[in-house]
C-alpha cells in the first residue's frame, strides 16, 4: 500500500453508514410523517426481503476510556428489568404500525454490552419480540459479546434461538494498553470465549480491533494481531481510534502525550493490515477483513453486500428498525434516531410515544447520491444517471479527476470503477458524492474523524 497516498488522503471523512450522514440530519422530525414513512416502506419491504432489527443494550460494568458508544456504566443489574420493559413497549408501539407479521431476516444485539444482561433476561426479550414475528428461513442473528462476561449459558441460549454470529470486542491484547484504556481483558478470556462459541456451534466469530490507542507501538500491534491470527476469527474489523474528546468526554481522561502521532498511527495501520493480508484475510473495505470461507467475503465477491448502521451486512434487507436508547432506524427513504438519554427514552415510551429525537427524510436527489455511495462501498463501481450530470459536474467530477491522477479510480461521465489501490481509500472516494460535505461551509474537521 502506497504510504504517500495514505498520508495525502488521511482527511476527516465520514464512515458512510448513512447518507446524508448524521451531522446533517434535522434535530426534530414530524412523528406523524415518520409513522407514515415507516408504514409505507415496511409493507413494501417486509414481504420482499424481510426486515432487519437492531436492539441497543446500553449497560456496561466499567468505562473503557476510548469509548464513543452510547452507554451507561453501572454494576447494578436491577436496571435490566426496567430497560427490557421499555424495549418491549417500544416494540408494541411499532407492531401497531405493522399490518403484517414482521419477517425478521436480520437481528443484531449491540451495545453497550449486550452480555451485561443475564441469559434469562436476554431470552425473555428475544421471546417477546419473536413470538409476534416470523423468522426468515435464511435469518442472520448476531450479538456483540464482551470476552470477560460472555458465558456458556449466554451462548447456548442464543444458539437455541438461532444466533450463529458473535462479535467480540478485543481492541488490543497488550496489558499496558489495556490498563490505560481501562479495559483489562486477559488474552485467555478472549481465547476461552472464542473456543466456547465455536464449540457450541457459532459459525462466524468476529473480532473488533483498534489501532491508534494510547501506548500502542508497532511491536504491540504485531503481538495483538499475531495472537488474533492464532484464534482465526472469521472476520476482523480493524478500526481507527477516533479521538474526539469534544463529543466523547471519557477520552479526556487520556494524557494526549500517550497517543501515537499521526505518522505513527499510519505505521500501526500499515503494519496491522500487512499482517492480516499475509495471513489470509481479505480486505473487504471500510476497515473490514474476512477469511474466504466467511459469508462477508462471499457476499462481497458476489456483489451482494449492503451497508447500514450495523456496518456491512450480507442480507438484502433495505429496512432497519432500531429499538432502544439512541438506536437508529432506516426505511430506505427516511432515518430516525431515538432519544439519546435513558431518562428521555423511558419518558417517551411510558407515554406510549415513539421515542424519536432526530432524523431525516431523503429527497430524490439524496436517494440517488446515497445509491452512488453504497455502490462504491459495496461493489466498487457505479453508473451515473444522466439527470444528475449537472450536479456531478459541479461537485463530484473535479474530485474524481484528482482521484484518477492518483490511480484510485477510472471514470468517465457514465460511471466509475474503483482500482485495487483505490479500494484502500473508499471513504475518500465516497466523499466526492457527498453533496452535503461538498456544499457545507462548516468546519468538517470537527464533524468526522480522520480516515486513518
Ligand atoms: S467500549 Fe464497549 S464495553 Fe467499553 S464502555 Fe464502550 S460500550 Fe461499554
Amino acid at each position: 500500500m502506497n504510504s504517500i497516498l495514505v498520508r495525502k488522503y488521511n482527511q476527516p471523512v465520514p464512515r458512510y453508514t448513512s447518507y446524508p450522514t448524521v451531522p446533517f440530519w434535522k434535530e426534530q422530525i414530524g412523528i406523524e410523517e415518520w409513522r407514515q414513512a415507516f408504514k409505507a416502506k415496511f409493507e413494501e419491504q417486509n414481504h420482499t426481503n424481510g426486515i432487519s432489527l437492531y436492539i441497543h443494550l446500553p449497560f456496561c460494568e466499567s468505562l473503557c476510556t476510548y469509548c464513543g458508544c452510547n452507554k451507561k456504566i453501572t454494576t447494578n443489574h436491577k436496571v435490566e428489568d426496567e430497560y427490557l420493559l421499555a424495549i418491549e413497549k417500544e416494540w408494541v408501539i411499532y407492531r401497531r404500525l405493522m399490518k403484517q407479521m414482521p419477517v425478521i431476516r436480520e437481528l443484531h444485539l449491540g451495545g453497550g454490552t449486550p452480555t451485561f444482561f443475564s441469559p434469562r433476561n436476554l431470552q425473555r426479550l428475544l421471546s417477546f419480540i419473536l413470538k409476534s414475528s416470523i423468522i426468515h428461513p435464511r435469518h442472520e442473528f448476531s450479538i456483540e459479546g464482551h470476552p470477560n462476561n460472555t458465558t456458556k449459558e449466554h451462548l447456548k441460549m442464543l444458539y437455541n434461538v438461532g444466533f450463529r454470529r458473535i462479535s467480540y470486542g478485543v481492541q488490543d491484547n497488550d496489558p499496558e494498553v489495556q490498563r490505560i484504556i481501562n479495559r483489562i481483558q486477559p488474552f485467555e478470556n478472549v481465547k476461552r470465549a472464542t473456543e466456547m462459541a465455536r464449540s457450541i456451534g457459532f459459525t462466524s466469530v468476529n473480532f473488533d480491533l483498534i489501532y491508534g490507542l494510547p501506548l500502542q507501538t508497532p511491536e504491540s500491534i504485531e503481538r495483538t494481531i499475531n495472537q488474533t491470527i492464532e484464534l482465526r476469527p472469521d472476520r476482523i474489523a480493524f478500526y481507527s481510534y477516533a479521538h474526539v474528546p469534544w463529543t466523547s468526554k471519557a477520552q479526556r481522561l487520556f494524557d494526549e502525550s500517550h497517543l501515537p502521532s499521526a505518522e505513527d498511527k499510519i505505521s500501526l495501520y500499515l503494519k496491522g493490515k500487512e499482517l492480516l493480508v499475509k495471513n489470509g484475510y481479505v480486505d473487504i473495505g471500510m476497515d473490514h477483513f474476512a477469511l474466504t470461507n466467511d459469508e462477508l467475503y462471499k457476499a462481497w465477491k458476489e456483489g451482494r453486500l449492503h451497508r447500514n448502521f450495523m456496518g456491512y451486512t450480507t442480507t438484502s434487507t433495505k429496512f432497519l428498525l432500531g429499538l432502544g436508547v439512541s438506536s437508529i432506524s432506516d426505511t430506505g427513504s427516511a432515518f430516525a434516531q431515538n432519544d439519546k438519554t435513558l431518562h428521555d427514552y423511558y419518558a417517551s415510551v411510558a407515554e406510549n410515544k415513539l421515542p424519536i429525537k432526530k432524523g431525516y427524510f431523503l429527497s430524490e436527489e439524496d436517494e440517488v447520491f446515497r445509491r452512488y455511495i453504497l455502490d462504491i462501498i459495496c461493489k466498487g463501481e457505479v453508473s451515473f444517471e444522466e439527470a444528475h450530470l449537472p450536479l456531478l459536474e459541479q461537485y463530484t467530477f473535479p474530485i474524481l479527476a484528482e482521484l484518477e491522477k492518483d490511480e484510485l479510480i477510472v471514470w468517465d461521465k457514465y460511471g466509475l470503477n474503483v482500482t485495487p489501490q483505490g479500494h484502500n481509500f473508499l471513504r475518500n472516494i465516497c466523499s466526492a458524492f457527498d453533496l452535503y460535505l461538498q456544499r457545507s461551509a462548516k468546519d468538517n474537521k470537527n464533524l468526522f474523524s480522520k480516515a486513518i
